[in-house]
């Protein structure tokens, strides 16, 4: 094996991803006391957090009456009983508390008359548990709600002094013997340099995988390389069948039509100008939850009511809104949809399609961000050292679906909560881990081999054979037909790794070994994903089997663990957390009002 020189750094704690768990959870490590770095493989104001348009949920109750246990019922509901409710509860019921912490720290909301935060309507948020009207709980930024919060986190965590390491991919976790965590092994992209990070503690905030499909909203770097790290180390994923399609990508282009749109009063129509969704659902209409709008469209277009030459999409009007408010509250979609559909949105519609968005599934963890290794005998064991915050980790708070503005809530709850968590286990005065060689060689061995490769088939080629397969059988319907198909598409294509052909042997902005390790990280993701939805025989959230279209509660409200071996997957269950945190007496929910129903709209 060809050795590398590499230089080592130690810290108390390590995050990998500048995204915005990664940066709350730096920010707050650092405040901890701890001493903190951060690597990312992109400039961190550059993590796709960047892109997120519409919000952030939390029942501030600025725009009427709003509580905590409304938001957790709402989210209960959402996730289709998949869910874990002590980690449902933690996000409600801390949601205010983080986002006013993000106020505190400069994030520019859009505001009220009266000067408070600005909220809008999103889809799934309701009031007096799921039987009072639409509440807006969505806190905004205009539409830039994300580019704001990201810019805000990465200052303040300058100003705590955590240190950056910025453009270094994170290649693998180094792991003791026995099982424990001891740090992060860095590849510096732009001198080929190799960096071994020492920490007691290591948090993974890498983001989604949307990149194993062929349209996603997702930027091109979420390639889901946390999940990839984990799997190496024999470490399960969970609840990856479960891929959320957001309704309004725009047809052909991908790009994300925010969720927000509709909650300004914009709706969808098909080809004979029909709202359709007052249709399926007669309470929500167009802010029915993501799953079952990007289904009923799915089914408009099935059946020869969608729109344009080749009825394959879905309009979605704003035109009927004020232009002011489309200019105050919508400014960037607006742009996006002059750019990538060529539509002036104040006169026509947006073409749109459902276009792969979200994974629900990913590291599991406890809601304080720890990874856990399930057993038979302790299925909330933990991994010492590692945790997981963010699109990489579950929690699970999204369970088979996330409602929208969910996801940025969920990165700042539980990045803050990784960091109270690590200020009480990690040890500062204590030696760091003595690091296990064998690990370390074991991670330059694998980039060796994928840099020297001299197999048949390029990396783009069989990146695009998988986002082509699992686009087609993992997609807004599925069936058994599809999904087994799915699996022997996706085996063969995982088996083609031993056959891959790199052509650039530099180690300096070498972007072909990069895309190639990334696609090293994408195919355990993509085979957990499909490998997971073929077993599961019924319909829950986004995962709409047609062949099992009822939610089986009896059998199937449990998480999936797949553990991945190189192109063989192999899967277990374990239980969902029913049980809230409070009790009704002390103020909680009365578990009976989340106990699994019928979800109708
Ligand atoms: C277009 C769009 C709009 C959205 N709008 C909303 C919204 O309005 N409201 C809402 O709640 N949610 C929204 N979402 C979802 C939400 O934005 C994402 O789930 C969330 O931003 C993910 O944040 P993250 O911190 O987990 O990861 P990311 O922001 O994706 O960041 C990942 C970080 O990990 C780093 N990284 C990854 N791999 C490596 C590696 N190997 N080595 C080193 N670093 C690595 C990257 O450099 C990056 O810094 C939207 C998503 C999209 C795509």
């Amino acid at each position: 094996m060809a050795a590398y020189d590499y230089e080592t750094h130690t810290y108390d704690a390590i995050v990998v991803g500048a995204g915005g768990a990664g940066l709350r959870a730096t920010l707050g490590l650092a405040e901890q006391g701890l001493r903190t770095a951060c690597i990312t493989k992109v400039f961190p104001t550059r993590s796709h957090t960047v892109a997120a348009q519409g919000g952030i949920a939390a029942s501030l109750g600025n725009m009427g009456p709003d509580s905590w246990q409304w938001h957790m019922f709402d989210t209960v509901k959402g996730s289709d009983y998949l869910g874990d409710t002590d980690a449902m509860e933690y996000l409600a019921r801390e949601a205010p508390k983080a986002v006013y912490e993000l106020e505190h720290y400069g994030v520019p909301f859009s505001r009220t008359e009266e000067g408070k935060i600005y909220q809008r309507p999103f889809g799934g948020h309701t009031t007096q548990f799921g039987e009072g009207p639409a509440v807006q709980r969505t806190c905004a930024a205009a539409d830039r709600t994300g580019h704001a919060i990201l810019h805000t986190l990465y200052g303040q965590s300058l100003k705590q002094k955590a240190e950056f390491y910025i453009e270094y991919f994170a290649l693998d976790l180094i792991m003791s013997d026995d099982g424990i965590c001891q740090g992060v092994i860095a590849w510096k992209l732009d001198d080929g340099t190799m960096h071994v990070f020492n920490a007691k503690m290591v948090v993974l905030a890498t983001g989604g995988y949307g990149r194993a499909y062929f349209s996603a909203t997702s930027a091109h770097t979420c390639t889901g390389d946390g999940g990839g790290m984990v799997a190496r180390q024999g470490l399960p994923l969970q609840d990856m069948e479960f891929v959320q399609f957001h309704p309004t990508g725009i047809y052909g282009a991908g790009c994300l039509i925010t969720e927000g749109a509709r909650g300004e009063g914009g709706y969808l129509t098909n080809s004979e100008g029909e709202r359709f969704m007052e249709r399926y659902a007669p309470n929500y209409k167009d802010l029915a939850p993501r799953d079952y709008v990007s289904r009923c469209m799915t089914m408009e277009i099935r059946e020869g009511r969608g729109v344009g030459a080749n009825g394959d999409h879905i309009h979605l009007n704003l035109n009927h809104l004020p232009k002011e408010a489309l200019a105050e509250r919508l400014p960037g979609i607006s742009e996006s949809a002059k750019i990538f559909a060529g539509v002036d949105v104040t006169k026509e519609p947006i073409p749109v399609l459902p276009t792969v968005h979200y994974n629900m599934g990913g590291i599991p963890t406890n809601y304080h961000g720890e990874v856990l290794n399930p057993t038979k005998d302790d299925p909330t064991a933990i991994v010492p050292g590692l945790m997981a915050v963010g699109e990489a980790g579950c929690a699970s708070v999204h369970g088979a679906n996330r409602l929208g503005s969910n996801s940025l809530i969920d990165l700042v709850v539980f990045g803050r909560a990784a960091a109270i968590r690590a200020g009480q286990v990690v040890d500062r005065k204590a030696a760091n881990p003595t690091l296990n060689a064998a690990s370390v060689d074991a991670s330059f061995a694998r980039f060796d081999r994928l840099r020297h490769a001299k197999g048949n088939v390029g990396t783009a080629e069989l990146r695009l054979e998988m986002q082509r397969a699992m686009q087609e059988d993992a997609a807004v319907f599925r069936t058994d037909k599809t999904l087994a198909d799915g699996v022997t598409k996706m085996t063969a294509i995982a088996g083609k790794m031993d056959d891959l052909k790199v052509t650039d042997r530099s180690l300096v902005w070498n972007s072909d070994l990069m895309e190639t390790l990334e696609l090293d990280n994408l195919m355990p993701n993509a085979l957990a994903t499909i490998v997971g939805a073929e077993a599961r025989k019924e319909s829950r959230g986004a995962h709409a089997h047609e062949d099992y279209p009822d939610r089986d509660d009896a059998k199937w409200r449990v998480h999936t663990l797949a553990h991945v071996d190189g192109a063989k997957t192999t899967l277990s269950y374990r239980p969902v957390i029913t049980k809230p945190l409070t009790s009704e007496a002390e103020g909680g929910i009365a578990e009976d009002r989340i106990k699994p129903k019928v979800r109708t709209f």
